[in-house]
């Protein structure tokens, strides 16, 4: 979390939030520096942003240069933040007057772009899982490279899986979180498209028939498009809200993540949770048998 929706959604609204904004001053934290070979400071300040992109769960951030891009990764907890009065930028030692909710979202943020007109934009992490990184378009190459096709990518087609899946006897649920197979599933979303497929979490992945995997497919194209119409998902902890600090929706149409105990919506029967690779994982025992 945040994953492929959240992340889109933070896109989407940086381009239509933040596009032609120039940047007067970046502040930065020493709790968690912007990596990369471009020095962030020096770059970007007096430039415009131009462009938001996305690639799984990555964010990259364009400015008018066209060479500097701001690479975000949110890992656990990282959200990306608009503020029209710039309240909420970063100051570490803040001091002790202040409400306690800013003084909070303060502290955990670790940079902030100011803009001409006041407004800032903020990264905010307190796990500091995830980076911050000033990068050249071929560091940016480098770094897609890495990763296997962004999960609504025409790249990924059933051919691909097939044999991507072939060789693995891991459960499907460990290679639909991979990266590297697939790049911007989390355990939220593979949760729902294994149970909305009706496959077991546990199914080792090369003994997936041929519908199977179609199915899969069919799930993940479904499930995140609707998560991003719906500005993704505010779980209960209320560790993601989008840009503007709005929960999102789709938390309401989960039918499996989270529900252990309750009946299942499809045969009744009660949604087990169990670990695999140390993630909580749901599952209706009757509807997604192994
Ligand atoms: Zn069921």
């Amino acid at each position: 979390m945040p994953e492929l929706p959240e992340v889109e959604t933070f896109r989407s609204q940086v381009d239509l939030e933040v596009y032609n904004k120039q940047v007067c001053e970046i502040k930065t934290s020493k709790l968690m520096p912007v990596l990369g070979s471009i020095n962030l400071t020096k770059s970007a300040a007096g430039k415009k942003l131009t462009k938001a992109l996305r690639f799984g769960k990555y964010l990259f951030i364009q400015f008018e240069d066209e060479t500097t891009n701001l690479v975000l990764h949110f890992g656990m907890s990282g959200s990306l933040k608009f503020n029209f009065n710039g309240q909420d930028q970063l100051d570490q030692t803040p001091d002790k007057d202040q409400i306690p909710q800013i003084r909070s979202v303060r502290k955990h943020t670790h940079l902030t772009l100011l803009f001409a007109d006041n407004s800032t934009l903020s990264y905010i992490n307190p796990r500091r899982f995830g980076l911050i990184m000033a990068c050249t378009n071929s560091e940016v190459d480098g770094i897609i490279s890495k990763l296997g096709p962004d999960a609504l990518s025409e790249d990924l087609n059933v051919k691909y899986l097939q044999g991507m899946f072939k060789n693995r006897t891991a459960p499907i649920k460990t290679v639909l979180l991979d990266q590297k197979v697939i790049a911007g599933l989390g355990n939220i979303y593979v949760t729902e498209i294994l149970y909305s497929s009706h496959i077991s979490p546990f199914n080792p992945a090369h003994l997936l028939t041929d519908i199977q995997i179609k199915l899969i497919l069919k799930n993940i194209r479904k499930i995140l498009n609707s998560a991003i119409e719906n500005r993704g998902s505010t779980l209960t902890d209320k560790g993601y809200s989008d840009l503007l600090s709005k929960n999102g929706d789709f938390q309401k149409f989960h039918n499996c993540y989270g529900r252990q105990g309750l009946p299942c919506k499809i045969c009744k029967t009660n949604i087990a949770k169990a670990l695999i690779a140390n993630r909580g994982t749901y599952y209706c025992p009757r509807c997604q048998k192994y």
